[in-house]
Formats: C-alpha cells, sequence, structure tokens
C-alpha cells in the first residue's frame, strides 16, 4: 500500500505515521525527519536547508523532489510507503506522479486553532523523535523522553512566528492539493481533532 499523508502542521500525520508504519509494515518516509537528519549531521544538505526550515517557510522543490525520488527509488519502499509532509506543492505531486503511483492519499482534517494549541506546546525528543506535549503528554522529568532518555527540545520552527508562517504556506501552497487528488478520486478525508491514540 502506498500512502501519502497530507495536512497542516500539527495534524499529526507523523505521530499517526509511527504507528501505521507498523500496522500496515509500510516504511515511514518524512522528508521533515530527512532534513532535520541532515542538518543534525551538519552535512551539505543540513547547511542549506537550516535557515528555510527555522524560519518556517519550504525548502525548494527541486531539492526536494530529488531528494524523495532517490528515497523512493531505494528496495525496502518497492511496494509499500507512508508518505509524510510530501508531495506539498502541486509541482511536488506532478512530480511524484512521474516516479511513483500512489494508492491513497489521506487527508487530514483539523483547524487552525487545535494546530496552534498542539504546536506551541510540543516537545520532541532528538534521539528517537519521539512527539511529547507540554499539556496533552508531558514527559515524566522534565527534559528528558520517557521512551528512550534522549534530550527534548522545541523546534525552532514551533515557535509562534513561525507556525503563523507555516499555516500561511499550507493554505497557499499545499492546501491546493486537496482539490487536486480528491479530483483524481485518491482523497480519504480524516477528523484529525481527536489525539492520535483515538484514531488508530
Ligand atoms: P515537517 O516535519 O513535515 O513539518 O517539515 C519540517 C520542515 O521541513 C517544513 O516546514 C519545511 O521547511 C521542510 N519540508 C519538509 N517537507 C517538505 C516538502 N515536501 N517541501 C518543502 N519543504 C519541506
Amino acid at each position: 500500500m502506498k500512502l501519502v499523508f497530507l495536512g497542516p502542521p500539527g495534524a499529526g500525520k507523523g505521530t499517526l505515521a509511527v504507528k501505521a508504519t507498523v500496522l500496515l509494515k509500510a516504511p515511514h518516509i518524512s522528508t521533515g525527519n530527512i532534513f532535520r537528519e541532515a542538518i543534525a549531521a551538519g552535512s551539505p544538505l543540513g547547511v542549506k536547508v537550516k535557515a528555510i526550515i527555522d524560519a518556517g517557510k519550504l525548502v525548494d522543490d527541486g531539492t526536494t523532489i530529488e531528494l524523495t525520488r532517490e528515497r523512493l527509488g531505494q528496495g525496502d519502499v518497492k511496494d509499500s510507503f507512508i508518505l509524510d509532509g510530501f508531495p506539498r506543492t502541486i509541482a511536488q505531486a506532478e512530480a511524484l506522479a512521474g516516479f511513483s503511483n500512489i494508492d491513497r492519499v489521506i487527508n487530514f482534517d483539523v483547524p487552525d486553532s487545535v494546530v496552534i494549541e498542539r504546536l506551541s506546546g510540543r516537545l520532541v525528543c532528538r534521539k528517537c523523535g519521539f512527539n511529547w506535549h507540554k499539556t496533552f503528554n508531558p514527559p515524566e522529568k522534565a527534559g528528558v523522553c520517557g521512551k528512550c532518555g534522549g534530550e527534548i527540545y522545541t523546534r525552532e520552527d514551533d515557535r509562534a512566528e513561525a507556525v503563523k508562517k507555516r499555516l500561511d504556506i499550507y493554505r497557499e501552497q499545499t492546501a491546493p492539493l486537496i482539490g487536486y487528488y480528491r479530483e483524481k478520486g485518491l482523497l480519504t478525508d480524516i477528523d484529525a481533532r481527536p489525539q492520535v491514540d483515538a484514531i488508530l
């Protein structure tokens, strides 16, 4: 099964993908995670994208398409994958159609107020990537991941200014993909207001 998870930042795509990847035995590909790993490693890609990501803007289509094309060319994702955070523009969706078929696009439907509440309290483990939340799911020991003992931090792009920017960009550049995929008969809407534990 080849799936795309589509939705605004903070909709719960990544959290649901971590669960779905085990159930469906489909590798989870998050372009955001790939960029963050590149930044942490200080690779040329990481150096190139750090300021863009911290500001909540989109990395250019050329770089993102090439990275995803390369990842989808690997053997483990020949029959199944969950793409989380790609495509984010019509140009990316058109490029994707040229190098992979997609079975279904899951559209995470959630209002801005919920997104802002989730992102402003989100805490991420630097080591295992698990998402905690200051109010809804706080770690037992402040600053320490209860899953792996790693350090917990607030993503630079979860700060208020960057969140606003990301939502604006989502509306302008990513939301048109809802109509694009609905027209192709590929879209399934889910109500992403409940916490992920209540969905899957
Ligand atoms: P995410 O973890 O999916 O919220 O992605 C974090 C950041 O990585 C985004 O705000 C963008 O700056 C960048 N990014 C991730 N995926 C894409 C994409 N498909 N196109 C452009 N930029 C992306």
